[in-house]
C-alpha cells in the first residue's frame, strides 16, 4: 500500500518531564518509531527538560536505553537510532524556578514549528505555561500538549482551563486522551461516516443497546496512593469511555474538521442524563495468591475507592432515547480487552420457526485491544441438507490481517497524536468545554456515592467483576459479553 501520510515541516518539540515514565515508555520511543517511518523531517529537534542535572549526551544515553527497553527488537535499526539521538538535546529546568529558561529560549527556533509537551504532574502546568509565555519562549503559533488527568472534578478542570487560557489560546492547547489516538477508535468514525451501511440503522429504532468494556488484568500495584484519589470513574469513565461513547452516539459532523467533530461530541455529553444510583455498580478487587487485594495496594485499609465500575446511562436526544449504553471498566479482571459492542434489535417478524435455529441479534463488535479489528455477527443458514437451520457466524476482520503489513504495524496512539500536534490538527484532542461538560456529568454521580458513604463490593481477581454488575444487565433482560482476549 502506498503511504499517503501528510509530511510535516521541521519542528522543535520540548518535552517537560523528559526523565519520567511516560516520556521514556511512550513519547520518546514513539518519536523514534516515527524517525524509522521517515516522518520526522531533518533539522527537527527534540529537547528534554526536567530538574535532573545532566548534559545532552547523558540524556541521549537515557533515551538509547528507553528505546532498547520499549521498542520491539525488530524495529531497532542502529542507523535510525543514531539519527534520532542526534536530534536530542536537554536543558535542566525546574518548572517552579528561574534557571534554565534562557537556555531553553536560545534553543527553540521561532522559525520552526514549536510544540511543548507537559509530561509532568498537572500541578506544574500553570508554572510552565506562565514561564513559556512570559519569557517569550512560546509564541502565538506554539502548541502545548497536556496530559491526563485534566482535573479531578469540574471546579479543578475549570481552574486548569483558566490557567492555560491565561497564556494560550484554545487553538494552541492539545489535551491528550490517548484513546482517541487508537486506530480502531478513529475507525469508528470511518465505519460510521464513510459507509452507507450502518448509519440508517444507527439509532434507537434499530439498536437495542450498546456495551463499552475496558477490562484490565493488572491491579493498581505501585500506583496505589495515586489511584486511591482517583478510582475507575475518574480514571477511565470520565475521559476514555466518555470519548468512545461520544464517537458512537454523535451526529455526523458537517466535515472531518476539529471543531465540527468536537461540537458534535459536546452535544452528546450534554445530552447524557444523570445516572440513578440503582444503575451503578462499584467494586474493589480481592487478593489472590501472591497478588495483593485493592485495600493492600491502596495503603488505606478503609479505602472506598472503586477499582471497577459498571453503569447504565442514556443519551437523551431524538436519535438515542430508548437505547441504553452500558459501560464497565475494571482492574484485575479475567482478561485484558477493550471493545464496543452494538447490539441491533431482532427483525420485526421471523419467517423461520423457532426450531430452525438459535436466534440471535446482529452484533457489531469493534475491538480496540487486543488484535484491533471489527466483527459483525450475522445469521446464516447452517450448511447441509435437511431443511433450513439458522446459525450465527462472525464476519471477522482483523486490521492486521486485512491491511497486511500496514495493518500489522498499527501506529501507537502516542505517535499519531504527537504527529497531529506537529501538523496542527486538534481533531483527536479534547476541547476545554468538552472536558468541563464531562466533569459536570461525572461530579454528581461521585458526590452521590460519597454522600451516601457507599462501599464498593469486593470481587475476586480474575473474574468479570462483582455479581451485581451481572444483575445490572439481567434485570433488563440482557447480558454482558464475555470478557476474554
Ligand atoms: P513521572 O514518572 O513521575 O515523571 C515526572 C517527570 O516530571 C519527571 O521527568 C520529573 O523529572 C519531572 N518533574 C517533576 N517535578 C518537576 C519540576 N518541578 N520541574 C520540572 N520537571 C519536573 O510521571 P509520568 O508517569 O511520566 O507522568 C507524567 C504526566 O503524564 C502526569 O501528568 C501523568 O498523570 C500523565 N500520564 C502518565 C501516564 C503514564 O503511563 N506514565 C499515562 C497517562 C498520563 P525530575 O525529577 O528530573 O524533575
Amino acid at each position: 500500500m502506498v503511504s499517503r501520510v501528510i509530511p510535516v515541516d521541521r519542528f522543535d518539540l520540548v518535552i517537560f518531564g523528559a526523565t519520567g515514565d511516560l516520556a521514556n515508555r511512550k513519547i520518546l520511543p514513539g518519536l523514534y518509531r516515527r524517525v524509522l517511518a521517515g516522518q520526522i523531517p531533518e533539522g527537527s529537534q527534540i529537547i528534554g527538560a526536567a530538574r535532573s542535572e545532566m548534559d545532552a549526551e547523558a540524556f541521549r544515553e537515557q533515551v538509547r536505553g528507553a528505546i532498547h527497553e520499549h521498542v520491539s527488537p525488530a524495529k531497532i535499526e542502529p542507523e535510525a537510532v543514531e539519527q534520532f539521538l542526534t536530534m536530542l538535546d536537554y536543558v535542566a529546568i525546574d518548572a517552579k524556578g528561574d534557571g534554565g529558561w534562557d537556555e531553553l529560549k536560545a534553543k527553540v527556533r521561532p522559525d520552526a514549528i514549536n510544540a511543548f509537551y507537559f509530561s509532568v504532574a498537572p500541578a506544574l502546568f500553570g508554572d510552565i505555561a506562565e514561564r513559556l509565555h512570559m519569557r517569550g519562549i512560546a509564541g502565538p503559533e506554539a502548541r502545548i500538549v497536556v496530559e491526563k488527568p485534566f482535573g479531578r472534578d469540574l471546579a479543578s478542570a475549570r481552574a486548569l482551563n483558566a490557567t492555560l487560557a491565561a497564556h494560550f489560546d484554545e487553538t494552541q492547547i492539545y489535551r491528550i486522551d490517548h484513546y482517541l489516538g487508537k486506530e480502531t477508535v478513529q475507525n469508528l468514525m470511518a465505519v460510521r461516516f464513510a459507509n452507507i451501511l450502518f448509519e440508517p440503522l444507527w439509532n434507537a429504532q434499530f439498536v437495542d443497546h450498546v456495551q463499552i468494556t475496558v477490562a484490565e488484568t493488572v491491579g493498581v500495584g505501585g500506583r496505589g496512593s495515586y489511584y486511591d484519589k482517583s478510582g475507575a470513574m475518574r480514571d477511565m469513565v470520565q475521559n476514555h469511555m466518555m470519548q468512545l461513547l461520544c464517537l458512537i452516539a454523535m451526529e455526523p459532523p458537517y466535515h472531518f474538521d476539529p471543531d465540527a467533530v468536537r461540537d458534535e461530541k459536546l452535544k452528546v455529553i450534554r445530552a447524557l442524563q444523570s445516572v440513578s444510583p440503582h444503575d451503578i455498580v462499584r467494586g474493589q478487587y480481592l487478593g489472590k495468591g501472591e497478588d495483593a487485594g485493592y485495600l493492600e495496594d491502596s495503603e488505606d485499609p478503609d479505602s472506598k475507592t472503586e477499582s471497577y465500575i459498571a453503569l447504565k446511562c442514556h443519551v437523551a436526544n431524538w436519535r438515542w432515547t430508548g437505547t441504553p449504553f452500558y459501560l464497565r471498566t475494571g482492574k484485575r479482571l479475567r482478561a485484558r480487552t477493550s471493545e464496543i459492542a452494538i447490539t441491533f434489535k431482532e427483525p420485526p417478524h421471523s419467517i423461520f420457526d423457532e426450531a430452525e435455529g438459535d436466534w440471535r441479534e446482529n452484533v457489531l463488535v469493534i475491538r480496540l485491544q487486543p488484535n484491533e479489528g471489527m466483527n459483525l455477527k450475522m445469521m446464516i443458514k447452517e450448511p447441509g441438507p435437511g431443511g433450513m437451520r439458522l446459525v450465527q457466524v462472525p464476519l471477522d476482520m482483523s486490521f492486521a490481517e486485512a491491511l497486511g503489513e500496514d495493518g500489522a504495524e498499527i501506529t501507537d496512539a502516542y505517535e499519531r497524536l504527537i504527529m497531529d500536534v506537529i501538523r496542527g490538527n486538534q481533531t483527536l484532542f479534547m476541547r476545554g468545554d468538552e472536558v468541563e461538560a464531562a466533569w459536570a456529568w461525572t461530579d454528581p454521580i461521585i458526590e452521590g456515592w460519597e454522600a451516601r458513604g457507599d462501599r464498593p463490593q469486593p470481587y475476586d481477581s480474575g473474574t468479570s467483576g462483582p455479581d451485581d454488575a451481572l444483575m445490572l444487565m439481567h434485570r433488563d433482560g440482557r447480558r454482558w459479553r464475555e470478557i476474554r482476549e
